[in-house]
């Protein structure tokens, strides 16, 4: 078996003194986990972690770990690399992606979305909205699609200040008088979309990084 697409490097970890597991997020085979022959000592073409590039991957059979052969053309992260407070938003993704993803399942959707957060990035305003969006993008992928635009009870679109916990749905100030308590108070936050996370976890027996749970709504930095 054989796959090739455009991916982005997620995770890179050392399997031997020479060689690294990798995950790859590919634009059309999702999240491909193989093996990179030499990824640690590599003295040219080093490969690294937040590099976008061309892979290719190969097993002889569909279920073992394959052998990546990877061809990366820059490294998407550079410009950020000394800035600690949006690297944490590049590692909570690649978190993210590499936790919920199943292998081996396209998410082009959601592959564009990350390529377009990490390329808005580095001169961003207002990087936690732009991440917020990002995990909206996320979520919506997973089955979670949150509507933020008319309420579900009664179909307006005005005073919408709640959130359905169960249907991801806003609920205007009128409907959710009875049972206001139950429901998420709007504007939309971090701390509000990682309850879905915790959901989705939780269906998968995983649990949320610590690159996300570690990461909190503030002022934009
Ligand atoms: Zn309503």
């Amino acid at each position: 078996m054989k796959l090739e697409s455009i991916g982005i490097l997620i995770s890179l970890r050392p399997f031997s003194e020479r060689d690294a597991v990798a995950h790859i997020f590919t634009r059309d085979h999702g999240v491909v986990a193989g093996m990179m022959r030499g990824a640690i000592v590599a003295k040219t073409n080093k490969p690294l972690v937040g590099q976008i590039g061309n892979a290719t991957w190969g097993a002889r059979l569909d279920s073992a770990l394959g052998i990546f052969h990877w061809d990366a053309e820059r490294n998407l992260i550079a410009p950020i690399m000394m800035n600690f407070e949006r690297i944490k938003f590049v590692n909570c993704v690649f978190d993210l992606v590499k936790t919920l993803l199943p292998e081996r399942e396209s998410y082009s959707a959601l592959f564009d979305a990350t390529i377009k957060f990490m390329m808005d990035l580095p001169k961003s305003n207002s990087p936690f909205d732009d991440y917020l969006l990002w995990e909206m993008t996320l979520l919506r992928e997973l089955g979670f699609a949150l509507d933020l635009t008319k309420c579900s009870g009664c179909g307006r679109d005005e005073n919408l200040n709640y959130l359905s916990p169960k249907t991801g749905r806003a609920v205007c100030a009128e409907c959710a008088e009875p049972y206001k308590n139950r429901l998420f108070r709007l504007p939309l936050t971090l701390d509000i979309t990682i309850k879905f996370l915790e959901k989705i976890c939780d269906e998968l027996g995983a649990k949320v990084p610590n690159s996300r749970t570690t990461l909190t709504h503030k002022k934009n930095s």
